[in-house]
């Protein structure tokens, strides 16, 4: 059975009969089909739908929210603002895919020669639990601007948010088959990758998962996507504002309560404002208000699933064995839930298990480094690359810091979000190719050269 399961309360909600062969096969069947009827149809009547999907969204926001937040935990505050990243997302595409999709005149030896942005058919997407909705639709988006169909298959522990996916682009009038959640666990993904009709994969989850894809996908010789695990530095350097630093430090440390591929998880603070930034981070993070994630005051909800929380407490119990400083929280909160509390660690190293290893959960390594120099080796010093905040009030130093630093993205004075107008993505072990912006439009589709010789009629 897929079972939906609410983690902050241990209340069972529904359970699913995973489909069968047969019903697998029924829905590839359609899925595929409707794929070609929907290649065919004018770009503007793509896109006109695609904004249906926004609007739907956005009119049944309050409900979606529900699902997200009973289903795994996070904040009402937060799921709501997922769901409207949703349908940001759909509306950016059904304004700009247009543009990304429309044919390039590259002048050549031939009398016309253009690159065209070819549908390559259906995509499957294996998708993760922490952000339900917008991990789906950042991906169903470009997909489906392209041309493509999808098919999900999502976490085990989200079944009610994958059905509501599916749902809502029926409301929205897209035709039957065209957005496909299957009920089916982790087992399904290789014979799936391998069948004729998926073209290619896109993998948003852990890195050991990802490589396990990776090679099946590459056995099939299918294009894939992957977005895997971080360890996100934030680097503070002494020029830095301290005070803001640290107030954004701890809403990219804790917001989803910790789970997200691109949390800040390694603070890497010069050692002249180590003890001032430390301060203000220990300041803001007592103000997390954790408890009901139903409760609009609530600022902090539960994990996802228990045993993610017993992983992450091993991880704190291990590092703090290795000589770390435990400044706040520390352990799971008694009671019902998958809560754990808040927690810093101070005088965390590079060696240390917090720091080597993804945490995906509330806790924050501070590591103190005597300079920039330090701090920039230190972030590297990882086998992730997802995202990188640096804060500085040298904007100069920051641009050239910038290249030296190994990763996906780099957010100076800010924190590391996607936006539907930036590519998206990772280097090293963090994954390759791009979601998001036009990159993630032309992953899925195949970039066709189309050379024409010199017309002389007969
Ligand atoms: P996960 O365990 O890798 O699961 C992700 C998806 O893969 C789920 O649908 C899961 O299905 C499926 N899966 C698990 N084992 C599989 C196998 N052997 N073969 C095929 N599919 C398999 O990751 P997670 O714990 O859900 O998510 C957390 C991880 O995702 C973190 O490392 C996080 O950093 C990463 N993440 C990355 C990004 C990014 O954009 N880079 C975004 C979000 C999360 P079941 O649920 O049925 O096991």
């Amino acid at each position: 059975m897929i079972e939906s399961f609410n983690p902050a309360t241990q209340q069972m909600l529904a359970q699913y009969p995973p489909h069968s062969g047969d019903e697998i096969e029924q829905r590839l069947q359609r899925a595929s089909q409707t794929q070609k009827r929907w290649a065919a149809l004018a770009i503007s009547e793509r896109m006109l739908l695609l904004r249906q999907v926004a609007a739907t969204l956005r009119d049944n926001a309050g409900d979606y929210a529900r699902i997200i937040t009973l289903e795994m935990g996070k904040t009402i505050t937060e799921s709501r603002a997922e769901v409207e990243k949703c349908a940001t997302n759909f509306d950016f595409y059904a304004d700009q895919a247009p543009r990304f999709l429309q044919d390039d005149v590259v002048p050549s030896s031939a009398s016309d020669s253009r690159i065209v942005y070819d549908p390559i058919g259906l995509v499957l997407a294996v998708m993760p639990w922490n952000y339900p909705f917008w991990q789906v639709m950042r991906a169903a988006a470009p997909v489906l601007a392209g041309g493509n169909g999808l098919v999900l298959k999502h976490a085990s522990n989200v079944p009610q948010c994958a059905l509501a996916l599916q749902q809502i682009f029926l409301k929205a009038g897209l035709p039957e088959g065209i957005f496909t959640a299957l009920m089916v666990d982790s087992s399904a993904v290789a014979p799936l990758i391998n069948d004729p009709r998926i073209a290619a994969v896109t993998f948003t989850g852990s890195t050991p998962v990802g490589r396990m894809i990776a090679a099946q996908a590459g056995q099939a010789l299918k294009k894939q996507v992957l977005e895997l695990g971080g360890s996100d530095p934030f680097i503070v350097l002494a020029d830095a504002d301290i005070e803001q630093a640290a107030a954004t430090a701890v809403k990219a440390r804790f917001q989803n309560a910790g789970q997200s591929c691109i949390s800040a998880k390694r603070f890497i603070v010069e050692e002249s404002v180590a003890q001032a930034f430390v301060d203000a981070f220990c300041h803001f993070t007592a103000r997390l208000v954790m408890g009901d994630p139903l409760q609009a005051a609530t600022t902090m909800g539960s994990m996802a699933r228990l045993n993610l929380r017993d992983d992450l407490h091993a991880q704190v119990q291990a590092t703090v064995a290795q000589g770390a400083r435990l400044l706040m929280g520390g352990a799971p909160l008694e009671g019902k839930g998958a809560f754990y509390q808040p927690t810093v660690l101070d005088h965390v190293t590079s060696t240390m298990t917090a720091a080597r290893e993804e945490t995906f959960g509330p806790v924050a390594a501070i590591l103190r480094v005597r300079d920039a120099h330090e701090a920039i080796k230190i972030a590297n010093s990882t086998d992730f690359g997802l995202g990188a905040a640096l804060w500085t009030t040298d904007l100069a130093r920051a641009q050239t810091l910038s290249h030296e630093i190994e990763a996906g993205s780099v957010f100076v004075n800010g924190m590391v979000a996607s936006d539907p107008r930036l590519p998206f993505g990772g280097t090293k072990q963090s994954g390759y190719g791009r979601e998001l912006g036009m990159f993630g439009l032309h992953e899925f589709t195949n970039i066709k050269t189309v050379w024409t010789g010199p017309n002389r009629p007969a």
